[in-house]
């Protein structure tokens, strides 16, 4: 997981209420984010696009035809990761964890205007995972051409681009990258999806988000405690031998005790976040 962001959630554009519920601004359960940006059943992207409230103004990119795109739209991009996440959690876990966070952006920026979802940019940079079968890494060199290459796409009729980061290991290629395309020209920001205090991988936190998203994909009785030293110490030991070195079970971290609801609670604090990074980007 990236470092925590700003703690302060009280400069976010919008409330995070806005981003995670549904249906009524400020009534109704939580339900997962990833869910909160499909358009209507039987609608049409421009009658989506052309409600006055927030969540009918974020559409999905693969949904739209051409002429209904609206000029010069935000478009929100998650960026994720194929790689192994122990023995009970799937290998898209950093990329579902970011479509659901930026799916909570999307909506919350929609308050102000249109927003795409774009797919997911789903292979990153995992080298430290390749001892592990399931693990699909396209390296920083590759992952910053796509990273720029997508940007100076949508640019010729983007406004601004979000990208919302899931994997730890993307986050030089990210910095990299946004720099190359500030320097540019093009309008580019991107934010982490961060738990303040959580560990850093296939432990409680992604283990608790998944088990919200998506509890039927999580293998929770596979579930094991990996290396729970902090990151921090890990990461020299990590870069010169990879996880399966440091931890055979590819886990970093405890998923002991992880719960849906302390993922429900975690996503709502990556989506703050990551709203406050933006607001001060
Ligand atoms: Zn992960």
């Amino acid at each position: 997981m990236p470092s925590p962001g700003p703690q302060n959630a009280a400069t976010a554009p919008v409330t995070l209420g806005t981003a995670v519920t549904t249906g009524k601004p400020g009534s109704g359960p939580h339900r997962p984010a990833q869910r909160l940006a499909t358009r209507g059943d039987g609608q049409g992207v421009a009658s989506a696009f052309g409600e006055s409230v927030g969540f009918g103004r974020v559409v999905r990119l693969g949904d739209v035809v051409w002429p209904e795109v609206p000029e010069k739209t935000l478009v929100v991009v998650p960026v994720g990761a194929t790689e192994q996440h122990g023995p009970h959690l799937p290998v898209d876990t950093d990329t579902v964890v970011a479509e659901a966070v930026a799916a909570g952006v999307a909506a919350a920026l929609a308050a102000d205007g249109p927003v795409l979802l774009a797919p997911a940019i789903a292979f990153g940079a995992s080298s430290e995972h390749a001892g592990f079968p399931g693990t699909v890494s396209i390296g920083h060199e590759a992952l910053r051409a796509v990273l720029v290459e997508t940007v100076r796409s949508l640019a010729l009729w983007a406004g601004r681009t979000v990208l919302v980061n899931g994997h730890g290991g993307n986050v030089a290629t990210l910095e990299t990258a946004v720099a190359q395309l500030s320097a540019e020209g093009h309008d580019v920001r991107w934010a982490p999806c961060a738990a303040p205090g959580g560990d850093p991988h296939a432990g409680f936190t992604e283990t608790s988000v998944m088990l919200h998203l998506a509890p039927e994909r999580v293998r929770l009785e596979a579930a094991v405690p990996g290396d729970t030293r902090p990151l921090s110490v890990l990461l020299p030991e990590l870069r010169a031998r990879g996880v399966r070195a440091v931890s055979p079970t590819g886990v970093l971290g405890d998923p002991t005790g992880a719960t849906a609801a302390h993922g429900a609670e975690i996503l709502r604090t990556m989506i703050t976040t990551a709203l406050t990074v933006l607001a001060h980007a």
